[in-house]
């Protein structure tokens, strides 16, 4: 961990849980935190913490060289930064966007910061805010090497592991869906899981342990597979997707047999049948990602 002086200085734009989480971390790291919000009032424990509040945003960005963005989405953060006024005053100074997008939208800004002289870097957040400002929190940056080099002390100050991912800016947001891609999709099972669990009589908390050692098994299979699709290897040998048709089938039946809609299972048990249906039935379920790859 640097050590930080009063000349660190940073601004963040965007006080929801994350960017509060931002701000404590940043403060207790003795970072000078300048703070900003759409709707005021949100600074009132930041500012009781040391941070300074900004009466506008154009005030917020004009006091530090580098402006941390925490905001819902680019749609929130195109409002906030393309106002001439908050462009005017970003001038040679640097974004680091960690709002969360697409890497389409991360690219257009990258685009407008440099037809507006602004210095510009993506990230993304990937993990809880109670981990920020502590060993575990993970943060991704993409954008000009020499840009993030010259700004990662500050950065630093968050804690945690952070990662340049290289100088397409879209990069950060390409690996941040990928994941929440998993995220989200695991935790939609999850979620249909326990409606079944209860439907069968089984409680949330009966089933969860069992749901964790779920969980412990992902990370090998992860590497694994993940092996297998760069070497376009696919391989069923342990376990053919048609054995999987098999085990989809049960969780829809199951379900629909309670009147639990399957749909969220429906969808992945369809892709496992058009391969099975190209003559893959021996192969693994890594083919999907060379079905869904087909352009
Ligand atoms: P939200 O995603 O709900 O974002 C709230 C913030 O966005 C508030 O500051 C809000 O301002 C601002 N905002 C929304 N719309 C606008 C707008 N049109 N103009 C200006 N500001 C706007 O809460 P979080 O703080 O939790 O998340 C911030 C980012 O961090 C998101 O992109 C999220 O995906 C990401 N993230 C969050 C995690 C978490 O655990 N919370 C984990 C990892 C990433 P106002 O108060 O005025 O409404």
């Amino acid at each position: 961990m640097p050590t930080h002086t009063e000349q660190s200085a940073v601004t963040v734009l965007g006080l929801g849980p994350m960017g509060r989480a931002l701000v404590s971390a940043f403060l207790a790291a003795g970072v000078r935190t300048t703070v900003w919000n759409r709707t005021p009032g949100r600074d009132k424990e930041l500012v009781e913490q040391g941070a300074i509040s900004a009466a506008s945003a154009e005030e917020a960005v004009s006091a530090s060289p580098l402006t941390v963005v925490c905001v819902v989405n680019y749609d929130a953060s195109d409002a906030v930064l393309r106002r001439d006024a908050v462009t005017d005053a970003l001038k040679g100074r640097t974004v680091a966007n960690l709002s969360a997008d697409t890497p389409d939208r991360a690219r257009d800004t990258a685009r407008w910061a440099q037809e507006h002289g602004v210095r510009y870097l993506d990230g993304a957040i990937m993990t809880p805010v109670a981990t920020i400002g502590t060993p575990h929190g993970v943060f991704l940056h993409s954008g000009p090497a020499d840009l993030y080099e010259e700004h990662r002390p500050v950065l630093d100050a968050l804690g945690g592991t952070h990662t340049h991912l290289g100088e397409d800016t879209g990069r950060a947001a390409a690996y941040d869906v990928s994941l929440l891609d998993i995220f989200w999709t695991a935790m939609t099972g999850y979620m249909h899981a326990l409606a079944i669990a209860k439907a069968e009589g089984i409680s949330a908390q009966e089933l969860a342990p069992f749901a964790a050692g779920i969980g412990a098994i992902l990370p090998a299979i992860f590497e694994a597979s993940a092996a297998e699709v760069d070497n376009g290897t696919y391989s069923g040998e342990d376990n053919p997707i048609t054995s999987t048709a098999s085990t989809m089938s049960h969780v829809i039946h199951t379900s629909e047999s309670h009147g639990i809609d399957a749909g969220v299972m429906r969808a992945a048990e369809g892709l496992v049948r058009r391969v099975i249906d190209e003559d893959h039935g021996n192969d693994g379920a890594t083919r999907i990602v060379e079905l869904l790859g087909r352009r």
